[in-house]
């Protein structure tokens, strides 16, 4: 049976941004300038949602509430407010909750980021990517390395003590060049944490099709490598600790709230698209994972008064609960804790996964302590997609 520590995470997802970047894959739409109509609508049906899909969990102490997307910047600090009174309201809002509002450069430098903060907004994550102007066009961002400057001096001057920016890697134009400086720059705020994503070529967005077509110029996998080792050298001794693959933070500054997909904590996913970890039931063991329906069907129901019907809804069978619990677990530095494992699957990982563990461990993949808890090695961290895979059913 999943563990339930009978805390709760809100995630609101916001679907609006200033335009759609070529390689994105999730569920956004274009918005110049959010039309005060449109983010009422959006903004109503989100409460109705809250009002519907929070009234069962009451009484779950919320432990981390992150607006994410999208772009949650674009929103006026008014609907922010307001939202996050709704969540005080439907199951309070401790002084301790981790509160992030994920922000675009570009978005924010203006006089918005004080009155998120005034608002109850804790901690923020600009989405800097690069500061370099030709990686940032060809990636097809709406900022300049400007913005990010301007946006980090901003989140600086308005006080806010979680700080945190991601930036990409393996982007096209991008060099081992253009990656150190970003990396100095953005050090130079000495930020409470750093998110790296090396960019993913989704199906079906614009860069798929450039890169079918050979238009796509982006670094061969050794130079990935080698991007990636860079990223781990210089923020490790910027004294940034890496908590998970892509995530380096201070001590004590992780996030919260991403760790709750990684332990496989209860999550409530609002807004369009916006995915949840429901908690496990008498009918449900090891939990349930839904998703929200598209943003016109999702507005529609809720306009009409209705709860939204899922897009998905998937009750996790053991089998599949077990495999994530290893892979969603060996993101993280910590590894799998095999006590807890066992007390949720009734035997340790190696009661399961003898042959697979032997393997990835005879490749250099990955590491089994004394106590059978497992853990990626520095090699591990490179191919954690393939250890994944003998984890999946
Ligand atoms: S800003 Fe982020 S969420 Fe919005 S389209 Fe670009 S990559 Fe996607």
């Amino acid at each position: 049976v999943l563990e339930d520590d009978g805390t709760l995470g809100v995630y609101v997802h916001v679907p609006f941004c200033e335009r759609v970047c070529p390689y994105c894959d999730f569920p956004v739409v274009a918005a110049r300038r959010l039309a005060p109509e449109r983010e009422e609508a959006y903004l109503s049906a989100l409460l109705a949602e809250l009002e519907q899909r929070g009234a069962p969990l009451a009484g779950r102490r919320l432990a981390t509430l992150y607006l994410g997307g999208g772009t949650p910047s674009l929103l006026r600090a008014e609907s922010v407010a307001r939202l996050l009174g709704a969540v005080r309201a439907a199951f309070g809002l401790p002084e301790t909750a981790e509160v992030t509002l994920e922000a675009n450069p570009g978005t924010t430098e203006s006089t918005r980021l004080p009155a998120f903060r005034a608002a109850g907004v804790n901690r923020l994550s600009l989405g800097v990517q690069s500061f370099d102007d030709t990686v940032l066009r060809r990636l097809g961002r709406a900022h300049r390395g400007g913005h990010g400057r301007a946006a980090l001096r901003a989140a600086r001057a308005t006080g806010f003590a979680e700080l945190s920016l991601d930036l990409i890697c393996a982007a096209p134009g991008q060099t081992r060049e253009t990656l150190a400086a970003d990396l100095e720059e953005a050090l130079a705020f000495a930020p409470e944490h750093v998110s790296v994503y090396e960019l993913g070529i989704e199906p079906g967005t614009p860069f798929a099709l450039a890169a079918r077509r050979g238009q796509l110029a982006t670094p061969d996998e050794a130079e990935c490598v080698r991007m990636l080792a860079l990223v781990a050298e210089r923020l490790a001794a910027a004294g940034l600790e890496r908590y998970e693959i892509s995530s380096w933070a201070r001590p004590g500054h992780a996030s919260r709230h991403n760790r709750r997909y990684w332990e496989r904590r209860t999550v409530l996913g609002l807004g369009p698209g916006a995915w949840s970890l429901e908690a496990p039931s008498p009918d449900a063991p090891f939990g349930a994972r839904r998703a929200n329906p598209p943003l016109d069907a999702w507005q529609e129901a809720l306009a009409r008064g209705e709860p939204p019907a899922p897009a998905s809804h998937e009750v996790l069978g053991e089998a599949v609960a077990r495999g994530e619990a290893v892979f969603l677990a060996l993101r993280t530095a910590r590894g799998l804790d095999a006590a807890r494992f066992a007390r949720e699957f009734g035997a340790p990982p190696r009661g399961f996964y003898a042959a697979a563990i032997d393997e990835l461990a005879r490749a250099g993949l990955l590491e089994e302590a004394g106590g059978g808890d497992l853990r990626l090695t520095a090699r591990g961290r490179l191919f954690a997609d393939t250890v994944s895979a003998h984890f999946v059913n």
